[in-house]
């Protein structure tokens, strides 16, 4: 299966889709049921906010050879910083209207990182301790 990633162009200056590539080659989160060796046709973004450039760009994947078009987690799990698009919504909708109903859309790429407890949460917070 050949996909085209489009990615969150906001988040694109702090994640270089390391975790978007790992899971596309590993076959795994968004990609488990995917029986077809994997190819990654381009990786592109939004265009920015509101992600209007969106469908434009599935359209330019699918004629660069895309049989599928992933929607990178930083659009709509929040990926890696907790904060998912406001737009996501609308952008999924932009991008299925330019691709038609046939073609696969995956709506997200992998699972969000698991959260490290800071040390300062983990000893009760840097205030004061409350007695009980
Ligand atoms: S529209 Fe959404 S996906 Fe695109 S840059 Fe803005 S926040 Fe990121």
């Amino acid at each position: 299966m050949k996909i085209g990633l489009i990615r969150c162009m906001q988040t694109e200056e702090m994640c270089p889709a390391t975790r978007c590539l790992d899971a596309m080659r590993r076959k795994k989160d968004a990609f488990t049921d995917v029986e077809d060796d994997i190819e990654l046709v381009g990786v592109t973004t939004c265009g920015g906010c509101p992600g209007k450039k969106a469908g434009l760009r599935a359209g330019t994947m699918l004629r660069r050879g895309a049989q599928a078009i992933a929607l990178a987690s930083c659009i709509t799990k929040g990926a890696p910083i907790d904060y998912a698009c406001p737009f996501a919504a609308t952008l999924a909708k932009v991008v299925r209207a330019a691709v038609g109903e046939d073609v696969p859309i995956f709506d997200y790429t992998h699972a969000p990182a698991k959260k490290k407890a800071s040390p300062a949460a983990a000893s009760g917070g840097c205030g004061p301790r409350l007695e009980a």
